[in-house]
């Protein structure tokens, strides 16, 4: 059968397409596509290679190795090519069985013969080195390039204290050729990556591709400063070098010369040999220093290795198996937003499924819109997905040159999905979030339970069970038909007996007595806490002028800046909150309302106070009301400004703090003292102004 126009059509775009992620991969060391994509292609080349031998062209990326060195290196041609290996990317046991019985088949092996003996190594995940040593002393450092020529990198390479300048050996064969792999730990490149980004420069996608980078730079001294290291794993040319008789010898013998050789190995019989090993590393495959994308078998007799021989690229006596890929490419068919329980807006994008890491992942969380921008990733797009270990899967990246012309860029609404409240995203925050926190169904269950909370309107017997029932059954959809609940309504409910029901109500009832703080409060407007809402409280007094101020008006109460106070004015002009807090008050929920200004009244009126430890007689919540009965502010971090630090036993670092900056430190004697001193000038200065 000849091979179709459409076969040869196929063939040609995939010698392109791999062409073109080679160039990337070996020449510029920046990766366009993951190795699983490459391998994917790759292997479908070579399926129509073999089918269609007509279709196989010598400049075809299956009959070359690696890429093209570099020009500004001076050229090296290997006295002993330096080829490529096999890749099984049949990662189950099945791989490890069909190399084996090829091997077997290609020696004549039959069932009755004994098992093959195999050393059975790591694949590291950097970049092949020959190192050649004359007299045993290193004269020459190269990378493999095409295979035929490398590049001259021996004073980079002298750089790594790994390698030895001198083999460790009185007897020093005439000539030495080492093979290994140059690789970064992942340590390293972590931190080399973060130095990198800290001074502006080119960061690294792996450290596969930043070893390389790192070895094939240009200028010796920035080489110098790359944490590179080296494993040993093979011979290229000798001269004068009595022949071990196999592989594992050869191994024990050059960690015996000084050179560092992988101590994960070992030697496998047959098929199950192999798979024991592939299974026992890939179970350590997070936990090594360092990456790897599979594991190498090579039959471990020398002589038998000979009698193998090669094919065009590769060795026939060695596979790299591989294991599952770590990051896979699928198209982004949809971008949906996700509010949180705390109002959060997060796109998450939906995929086509795709198997990566051991699991198949549907969706996969984006974040907020920076990180959509950043990543590039639109409706449409192939993107990247990296799943390692048990790490959460995400989205490295777009492959933006495969983007569709009908793909369309991502923006977060302006307006909730779930409720249609208004979307704010905050000065120097990343989320956006929905501001109809009372009333987003997303939100209901978290508002209500602020709203229930002790230190907001004190609802006791309303925790997270009770909520998620009456929420999931539809009887609370806002805080306000809390106030409606009947007894029997709830002695219906799972496992709520009538006196719990009846002790409920109470409890609803009795908060419907509150103050205008915890009021406040318990609305959980963002950026609102318990100090922020005395604040307000103190300087409006009234819940209708507060309603009404504006964000430059609300900037005039203390520790009331722009953000605080445009996400109170967002809260109060969304009509939904509105009508929450008008049903609250028509429930009857009240306080006693005052004509304001409070944050100006008091003898301790303008005076902050920090409480640490415990006091010996007084609790932090009694202690906080004296002072601010009294104008006086509870703050819970020590500063400059801060005026006082009341300290009691097992007081912490807020102490330490307050002595280091020179601020008062009063015991509960001390405060006591300063209450009582405050109480009578306050009284003084009203005696004054009655009498005057
Ligand atoms: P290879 O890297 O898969 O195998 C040969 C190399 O393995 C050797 O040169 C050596 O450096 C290394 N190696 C590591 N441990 C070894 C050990 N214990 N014993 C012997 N050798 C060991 O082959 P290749 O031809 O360089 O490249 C193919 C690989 O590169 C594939 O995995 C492919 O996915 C990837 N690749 C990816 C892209 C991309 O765009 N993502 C492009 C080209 C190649």
């Amino acid at each position: 059968m000849f091979a179709s126009a459409e076969a040869f059509a196929r063939a040609a775009s995939l010698r392109a397409e791999l062409e073109r992620y080679n160039h990337a991969y070996y020449v510029l060391d920046a990766p366009l596509v993951p190795d699983a994509e490459y391998d994917r292609l790759f292997v479908e080349l070579q399926a129509l290679e073999s089918e269609f031998p007509e279709l196989r062209s010598a400049d075809s990326p299956t009959q070359r190795v690696g890429g093209k060195p570099l020009a500004s290196f001076t050229p090296v041609r290997h006295a002993l090519p330096m080829l490529s290996i096999r890749t099984e990317t049949d990662t189950e046991a099945s791989g490890a069985r069909a190399f084996d019985a090829q091997v077997r088949r290609e020696l004549g092996l039959t069932d009755a013969d004994p098992a093959v003996e195999y050393a059975a190594e790591l694949k590291f995940d950097g970049l092949a080195i020959n190192l050649r040593y004359e007299q045993g002393v290193l004269v020459q450092a190269a990378t493999r390039g095409d295979g035929e020529t490398g590049e001259d990198v021996t004073q980079n390479i002298r750089a790594i204290r790994q390698i030895p300048l001198r083999l460790n050996t009185e007897t020093p064969p005439a000539v030495f050729e080492v093979r290994g792999e140059v690789y970064m730990r992942r340590d390293d490149f972590a931190r080399m990556n973060e130095r990198q980004r800290e001074r502006d420069e080119k960061t690294f996608v792996n450290p596969r591709n930043a070893a390389a980078g790192s070895v094939r730079q240009l200028d010796p001294a920035i080489s110098a400063q790359r944490p590179l290291s080296f494993f040993a794993y093979g011979l290229g040319q000798t001269e004068g070098w009595t022949e071990a008789l196999n592989h594992s010898e050869l191994l024990d013998q050059l960690a015996q010369w000084g050179f560092p050789v992988c101590e994960q190995r070992c030697t496998a019989l047959g098929a199950d040999g192999l798979i024991a090993f592939h299974d026992k590393m890939g179970a350590r495959r997070e936990s090594l220093p360092f990456d790897i994308d599979g594991v190498v078998y090579k039959v471990n007799n020398l002589a038998l290795q000979r009698q193998l021989g090669f094919r065009t690229r590769e060795p026939r006596w060695a596979v790299a198996h591989k294991y599952p890929a770590q990051e896979a490419v699928t198209r982004v068919t949809d971008i949906e937003v996700q509010v949180g329980r705390t109002g959060k807006l997060t796109p998450v994008a939906r995929l086509e499924p795709v198997f990566v890491g051991g699991v198949t992942v549907t969706n996969v969380t984006l974040h907020n819109q920076d990180e959509v921008d950043r990543k590039n990733v639109w409706i449409g797009d192939s993107v990247v997905v990296r799943r390692a270990g048990d790490v959460i899967p995400e989205i490295v990246g777009s492959l933006t040159d495969r983007r569709p012309a009908d793909a369309s860029a991502f923006r977060i609404p302006s307006t909730c999905p779930v409720c249609g409240s208004a979307v704010l995203r905050e000065e120097g925050e990343a989320d956006h979030r929905c501001t109809g926190g009372l009333f987003c169904p997303a939100q209901r269950k978290q508002a209500l339970l602020h709203f229930a909370s002790r230190r907001a309107m004190d609802i006791e017997g309303l925790g997270d069970k009770l909520v998620d029932q009456l929420v999931d059954a539809g009887i609370v959809t806002t805080p306000a038909d809390l106030y409606g609940l009947t007894v029997e309504r709830l002695a219906s409910l799972e496992r709520m007996g009538e006196l719990s029901a009846q002790n409920l109500v109470a409890a609803i009832s009795k908060s419907r007595e509150t103050t205008l703080a915890r009021f406040v409060f318990a609305l959980g407007i963002r950026n609102v806490g318990e100090a922020t809402a005395k604040e307000l409280a103190r300087h409006y007094g009234r819940l209708d002028a507060l309603r009404r101020a504006n964000a430059d008006a609300l900037q005039l109460v203390a520790d009331v800046g722009p953000v605080v106070a445009a996400s109170i004015a967002h809260f109060f002009s969304e009509t939904h909150n509105a009508s929450v807090i008008d049903a609250l008050i028509a429930a009857g929920v009240r306080w006693p309302e005052t004509d304001g200004g409070g944050a100006t009244q008091g003898a301790l009126a303008g005076k902050t106070f920090v409480l640490t430890g415990t006091l010996p007689t007084l609790s932090r919540d009694e202690a906080s009301a004296l002072i601010e009965a009294q104008g006086g502010k509870v703050s819970g971090s020590v500063s400059k400004k801060t005026s006082y630090v009341v300290a009691g036993a097992e007081a912490g670092s807020k102490l330490d703090k307050a002595q280091q900056l020179g601020i008062k430190t009063l015991d509960e004697a001390g405060l006591q003292a300063l209450l009582a001193q405050s109480d009578l000038s306050t009284n003084q200065e009203q005696d004054n102004e009655a009498n005057s």
